[in-house]
C-alpha cells in the first residue's frame, strides 16, 4: 500500500534537509532518518476566522487529498478555557486550558487517528494495527468501527484496564504484549503489518508520518481561540514526543502563512520515572543519540507517557531547542496532586498522563507571560489512579441530623 502524492505536501527530513513529493520512501533517502510531512498549502485567511466544527475545517493543511471523505466523529474544535482559580494558585498572570478530554473517545489521539484511518481507508486498507498504552487503542477501535474496518491493538504493561474495556467495546481486538517496552511492541506491530498487509496506525512519527498531522490542528485552534494573542508558553505532556513536535509544526505553519511572528515557547513534561526527552535535552543529544539510549524500565502511573524512546524525537527535540523551550520532569506524587488540583479547582478530570502539565506549572520561570496547558485525556478512563478522599469509602447518612453532622449544615 503506497499513497498517491498530495500535490501540496512534501516529505521532509529534519536531519539533512531532504524534501520531496515522492511518497514511496519509508525513511530519508539522504541520511536514513525519519521523514515528516510539510504542507506548502496557502489556505485562505478566512479559515482562521470561521469557527471550526471539527479538525477537518483545516483540511487544506492536512495530508488527505480533496474529494476523499474523512472518517470523522467530530474530533477537534475543543474549548480553550481561562482557568482563573488554577492561575491564582500558581501566581500566573494568565492560564488557558486546551481541554482535549471532550474528544469523541476522550483524548487528543482522536485527532491523529481520524487523519490516520482516513489515509488508511484511502489507500485501500481494511485492517489497522497499532501499539497503544490505551488511548490509541480506544481511538483506533472507535474510528475503525466508524469506517467499517478492523482494528487490532497491541498493548503493553502500562495500559489502564478501563481503556482496554473501552477499546474492546468498540469492537477492537485487544492483544496484550507482556513487556514494559513500547519499542518492543512497535517492532512487533511493524512486523505484523508487513507480514499480513495491515495498515500500521501507531502514533509514532518515526514509523508512520500521516496520523501525527492531525495533532497540528491544536496549534491552529489556539491561534483562533486567542485571536492571535498567544501565551508565552504552551505546555504539553511528552511520551514519544509526537504531540510536542506536532504543536511546534502547527505553529510553524502559522509563521509560514504570516499569521504569527514566532512560535510560543514550548515546554514538554515527562514523569521523572520515564524522561528520555529531558535526558536528551540535558545532555545535548540529537535524535540518533537519544534512540541509542532507551529509558531503562519505565515505571510511572502516567501510563500514556511510559515510552522508553522518543519516537518523534526528530521533531520533539527541535521543538524545545528552536523555541527556547524547556523539558520538565515531575514526580509521581506531583502528578497525582496535579490530577486532584485540576479536578477540584477547574472541574476538569484528567488522566495522570495529562496531569503532568499541571504539576509543571510550579516549575516554569516566574516571570512567564501567559501559559496554555494542553489537557490531553480524560481521567474517567483512569480513575483507579485517584487516591485519597476521592477513592472512598464515602460516609452514609439517612437523617437530617446525620447530614448536619457530616457537612456542617447551612452555607
Ligand atoms: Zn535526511
Amino acid at each position: 500500500m503506497s499513497a498517491p502524492p498530495v500535490p501540496y505536501m512534501r516529505h521532509q527530513c529534519h536531519g539533512c534537509g531532504h524534501a520531496s513529493a515522492a511518497t514511496d520512501f519509508r525513511v530519508c533517502p539522504g541520511c536514513g532518518g525519519p521523514l515528516s510531512l510539510e504542507s506548502l498549502a496557502r489556505p485562505p485567511r478566512a479559515i482562521f476566522e470561521q469557527r471550526p466544527e471539527s479538525l477537518w475545517h483545516y483540511r487544506e493543511l492536512l495530508p488527505i487529498p480533496e474529494g476523499v471523505a474523512p472518517v470523522t466523529l467530530g474530533e477537534g474544535a475543543t474549548p480553550a478555557i481561562e482557568a482563573d482559580r488554577l492561575r491564582a494558585r500558581f501566581g500566573l498572570n494568565r492560564l488557558l486550558l486546551k481541554n482535549e478530554t471532550g474528544n469523541p473517545t476522550g483524548s487528543f489521539k482522536d485527532r491523529q487517528v481520524s487523519v490516520g484511518i482516513t489515509h488508511a481507508r484511502h489507500i485501500g486498507a481494511s485492517t489497522v494495527v497499532a501499539m497503544s498504552s490505551g488511548n490509541v487503542a480506544c481511538s483506533a477501535s472507535a474510528y475503525a468501527a466508524r469506517a467499517g474496518m478492523r482494528a487490532i491493538v497491541l498493548v503493553h504493561g502500562h495500559a489502564a484496564p478501563a481503556k482496554l474495556r473501552q477499546a474492546a467495546a468498540y469492537g477492537g481486538q485487544v492483544v496484550r504484549v507482556p513487556t514494559d517496552s513500547s519499542r518492543e511492541v512497535i517492532d512487533l506491530c511493524i512486523r505484523a503489518s508487513e507480514e499480513f498487509g495491515w495498515y500500521h496506525l501507531t502514533t509514532a512519527g518515526m514509523h508512520e508520518r500521516y496520523n501525527v498531522e492531525g495533532a497540528k490542528t491544536i496549534a491552529y485552534e489556539l491561534y483562533q481561540q486567542t485571536g492571535g494573542d498567544l501565551p508565552e508558553w504552551v505546555v504539553v505532556p511528552v511520551g514519544g514526543g509526537g504531540l510536542l513536535g506536532a504543536v511546534w509544526r502547527g505553529f510553524e505553519d502559522l509563521v509560514r502563512l504570516g499569521l504569527i511572528d514566532r512560535c510560543p515557547r514550548l515546554c514538554g513534561v515527562q514523569p521523572r520515572e520515564c524522561a528520555p526527552l529531558a535526558q536528551a535535552i540535558d545532555r545535548g543529544w540529537g535524535f540518533r543519540e537519544s534512540l541509542a539510549h532507551p529509558w531503562p524500565a519505565p515505571k510511572t502511573i502516567a501510563g500514556g507517557l511510559a515510552d522508553d524512546i522518543l519516537f518523534d524525537g526528530h521533531t520533539a527535540l527541535p521543538a524545545i531547542r528552536e523555541t527556547n523551550g524547556l523539558a520538565i520532569t515531575v514526580s509521581e506524587g506531583e502528578i497525582l496532586e496535579g490530577m486532584r488540583l485540576l479536578a477540584a479547582t477547574e472541574g476538569i478530570l484528567c488522566e495522570p498522563s495529562s496531569a503532568v502539565v499541571v504539576a509543571a506549572l510550579a516549575k516554569l520561570p516566574p516571570e512567564s507571560n501567559g501559559v496554555c496547558c494542553v489537557i490531553t485525556g480524560s481521567g474517567i478512563k483512569d480513575l483507579d489512579a485517584f487516591a485519597g478522599s476521592a477513592a472512598g469509602p464515602y460516609p452514609a447518612a439517612t437523617t437530617l441530623d446525620e447530614f448536619r453532622a457530616l457537612t456542617g449544615g447551612a452555607g
